[in-house]
Formats: structure tokens, sequence, C-alpha cells
């Protein structure tokens, strides 16, 4: 079994986003990690792999520093690594994204195709139903339990939705989105590292995207792009109605609303 896993280098947004004064991302002034989601999909790749004996191949598309997450995988476990990056590539929204990396997978066999159900910094959570899309697989997505069946070349996934789960069964090659709850990801090894450190990562450029119309790829290839990004306006402090009945909280605040001019 051949499984593909595409991971993001993304800023860590836990000690919060940091904006240069022109309003756009500081990425230098956050730490780059690997996308969480990608992480878990990563982890349930690796399952498959101790299980089934499955081979783990990731994939980014990035600047050249994002070489650093596909090594951080290979020391996890995984088998291969490619790195999608050309200048022409840069300012890829999710179209122009998913069309590249579609057609970077077009290059390789696969059974099954893991991305994380949403990045944190574009936050859209449409690369991986994209890529289904151009590629002409099935998808399953928000992705919560994996489980194969490797003679029928089924896979069976608990899939999160609202208020309760889906079971859904797919043929492979099919497509996985998956949520941080498929799997607490393992520690790279110490002897895992040193491998990382000795294996070839191979890089890959526009010229080596498989049926990839220039129209598709880059920032001219790109439908959407982003006018503008500020800060939440914060919410003043909340009040807390006391009274000793539900008609005086009511009066009370419908006399709020009206000294406002909201009513
Ligand atoms: C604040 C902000 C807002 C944005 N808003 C939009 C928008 O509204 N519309 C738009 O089209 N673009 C938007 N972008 C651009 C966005 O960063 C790119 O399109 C991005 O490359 C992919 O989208 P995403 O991060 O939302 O990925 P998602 O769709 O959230 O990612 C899902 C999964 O796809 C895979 N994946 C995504 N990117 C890569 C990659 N480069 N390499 C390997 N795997 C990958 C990962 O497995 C990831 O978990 C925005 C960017 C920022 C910073």
């Amino acid at each position: 079994m051949k499984v593909v896993v595409c991971i993001k280098q993304v800023p860590d947004t836990k000690g919060g986003v940091k904006f240069k004064p022109d309003g756009t991302l500081d990425r230098g002034a956050m730490l780059a990690i690997m996308n969480p989601d990608d992480k878990a999909g990563l982890e349930a790749a690796l399952r498959l792999k101790d299980e089934y004996g499955a081979e783990v191949t990731v994939v980014t598309m990035g600047l050249p520093k994002a070489e650093a997450v596909l090594r951080e995988a290979m020391a996890m476990g995984a088998d291969k690594a490619i790195l999608v990056t050309d200048r022409v590539l840069g300012g890829a929204d999710t179209w122009a994204t998913s069309s590249t990396i579609a057609g970077a997978l077009r290059n390789l066999d696969y059974d099954l195709v893991i991305t994380g159900r949403q990045a944190i910094d574009g936050d859209t959570a449409q690369v991986g139903p994209q890529i289904s899309e151009h590629l002409g697989i099935p998808v399953i997505s928000y992705a919560e339990e994996i489980k194969v069946d490797e003679k029928a070349k089924t896979v069976v996934v608990k899939r999160q939705f609202e208020d309760r789960y889906h079971m859904v069964e797919a043929k492979m090659p099919c497509l996985i989105t998956a949520l941080a709850e498929l799997g607490e990801p393992r520690y790279m090894t110490p002897g895992g590292i040193f491998d990382a450190f000795e294996k070839e990562v191979t890089v890959w450029g526009r010229a080596d995207l498989k049926d990839v119309d220039d129209s598709n790829i880059g920032l001219k290839g790109s439908p959407t792009q982003i006018a503008k990004a500020s800060d939440k306006v914060k919410k003043g402090a909340g009040e807390k109605i006391v009274a000793d009945s539900a008609d005086e909280a009511v009066d009370y605040l419908f006399g709020k609303l009206e000294e406002k001019h909201v009513i």
C-alpha cells in the first residue's frame, strides 16, 4: 500500500499571531512548524506502515526552507519526501495550491492521499477536497478514525459531523482529510533524526508538474487574493444580569437596549 501525506509548513500561532506594520503576517517573527492536522494525518499513515508495511511519502509545496518539515516527517518514520518549490508557484491561493499539488501527485502511485483538514494560517480547509477533485478520486473529510481493508482495497472512515459521526466507506485510491483527533503524533526517534538527514529530499519545480496549465499556478493562476488583513475588533466586557425574577431581568435588558438605541 502506498500513502501520500500532504504537509504544510505554517507559522506557530500558539504564542499569538504577529503582523508587520503593513498588516501582512510577520512569518519571520514566528516559529515555523508542521501544520497540526497534517501531523495527525502523518501519524495515521505511519500506523498503516506499522500495520501493513505501507510506504509513506510526504509532499509539501513551499519555500526551500519547508524542507525542514519534510525532514521532521522522515525522522518520525516517513520513507520518502518531495519538496515542490519554484518562484512561479509563489502567491498561490487554494486553487493554485491544489492544482500544483495535484500536478505533483500525478507523478506518483498512491492508494491513499491524506491531507490535514485545515491549515492554521490560511484556515480555508479547501485544499484537500480540491486536490481530490483535480485527481478525480473520492474524498472523505473530517476523519477521526481510518480502517483499511487491503484485500478489498477499501477504507472505512469515522467522519466527524456536528452532533454525530458518519461511517463512510470508499474504494481506494481516495483522499482523506485528517482531524487532529486522528492520532497523537509520535515523537521523532534519535535514530530517525540521523536517518532523516541521510535520506534525500526530492525537489520538483514547475517543469515536473504533470498536466497543469500555467493559468492554474502561482499568483497569476489564483482567482482569490487577500486585499487586506486585520486583527479582530476586541469586544468589551459583558454584563451578567442579576435580578429577582425573569420579568425584572427582561425589563432591565430592554431598558439597556433602548438606552443604546438598539430598539
Ligand atoms: C490569513 C490568510 C487568509 C487566506 N485566505 C484565503 C482565501 O480566503 N482563499 C484562498 O484561496 N486562499 C487564501 N489564503 C491563501 C492560502 O494561504 C493558500 O491558498 C494556501 O497555500 C493553502 O490554503 P490553506 O492554507 O487555507 O490550506 P487548507 O485548505 O486549510 O489546507 C488543508 C490541507 O491541505 C494541505 N496543504 C495546504 N497547503 C499545502 C502546501 N503548500 N503544501 C502541502 N500541503 C498543503 C495540508 O495537508 C493542509 O492541512 C489565505 C492566506 C492567509 C495567510
